[in-house]
């Protein structure tokens, strides 16, 4: 028996709860994140921004240079937080097998659901409209027999619209898809795949699994599947990841500070990709060390701006570990991880599917 599977997604979720809690904010171009005048990024814009060409994890200078007058305001984790719990207590009505990407998105599992008859397209309508009713929020649903067909199709109609893609569409609505847009494509991946000839759905359909093991080795055969429009993965009741990171032991300890700094870089790029790759965003960051005594200690900071750049977390590194006792003592042990995470928001939003 087929699944039952339904994406949801807030409407440029952050920038939405400011302007429900902010009515001054309605209808104006919203940026929430970093400062004009600083190095931040973009979290989130409303609609209203958007149609000045801002989107999320742009420089906000940039966006202050395509829109003077939106308003930008910074984060306020508590309240996204909030409503994100509101939202799952209304998920819950309908099903407890509920796995959360990020604060504002979740895939549902209503296979066994008899809610609506057992209809998931009136059961994502419901949900839609109970999470408006009650918390003055829209979503956004996709419905369809697994996660990465469902996570495409909450695109498809946003905002506050859904779809639903039946099985024997898949491939024809994959056929002509950006590859780009296929869920675990990320920029460097995506520009690999062009520069192999892959620009659609369709043509990543045409690559052999051989062809695609010696592109992308391990992922080649989830990029073989999916442009079959398969996929296996359950749908997973966990907890939302709190935080992404990357240590290293040292065969030897070490004690220049130079070559530790050097370490924490590496660290940095591999830490980045894996974020670019999950497309999260992190507004605090860590480092921990280990010193030759076993002794840990960690080092953090928040920014009230997205802080997983490469620039910046770059400059913070040298001040974090100045903060510890690295130039008295030597040390077995670095890592750097990112918390305070949050999906990129839907830069893809609306009208940039091609419809067959
Ligand atoms: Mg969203």
């Amino acid at each position: 028996m087929n699944r039952k599977i339904i994406h949801i997604d807030m409407d440029a979720f952050f920038a939405a709860v400011e302007q429900r809690d902010f009515p001054e904010l309605r209808g104006q171009p919203v940026v929430v994140g970093g400062k004009p005048d600083s190095r931040g990024v973009v979290a989130t814009c409303s609609y209203e921004a958007r149609k000045f060409g801002i989107h999320s994890a742009m420089p906000a200078s940039r966006a202050y240079q395509l829109c003077p007058h939106a308003r930008f305001v910074p984060p306020r984790f508590p309240a996204y937080k909030q409503a994100s719990e509101d939202i799952h207590k209304v998920f819950h009505q309908y099903t407890d097998i509920i796995e959360p990407l990020s604060l504002d998105e979740a895939y549902l599992d209503v296979t066994e659901s008899d809610i609506c008859n057992g209809s998931a397209t009136l059961m994502a309508r419901d949900i839609r409209a109970n999470i408006h009713k009650t918390i003055q929020l829209t979503a956004s649903a996709g419905i369809a027999y697994n996660k990465f067909l469902a996570k495409l199709a909450s695109d498809q109609n946003k905002p506050d619209g859904q779809y639903l893609i039946k099985p024997g569409e898949a491939e024809l609505y994959l056929k002509t898809l950006p590859i780009g847009r296929f869920y675990g494509v990320g920029k460097v991946t995506e520009a690999k795949m062009q520069a192999s000839g892959i620009q659609t759905g369709g043509d990543l359909k045409n690559k052999s699994l051989s062809e695609l093991q010696s592109l992308f080795g391990n992922s080649a055969e989830y990029y073989y599947n999916i442009s079959r429009g398969i996929d296996d993965r359950p749908v997973m009741s966990t907890r939302i990841r709190k935080s992404l990171g990357s240590e290293t032991t040292f065969q030897s300890d070490i004690s220049d500070t130079k070559e530790m700094l050097d370490h924490l870089l590496l660290l940095l790029d591999e830490v980045l990709k894996s974020m670019e790759k999950r497309e999260l965003l992190a507004y605090t960051i860590t480092i921990k060390v280990k010193y030759a005594s076993f002794r840990q200690v960690t080092r953090s900071y928040t920014s009230d701006a997205v802080i997983s750049v490469h620039d910046k977390a770059r400059e913070l590194i040298p001040v974090l570990l100045a903060k510890t006792e690295v130039n008295k003592k030597s040390v077995r042990l670095l890592g750097l991880s990112f918390s305070n995470l949050i999906s990129y928001e839907d830069h893809t939003d609306s009208g940039q599917l091609p419809l067959f």
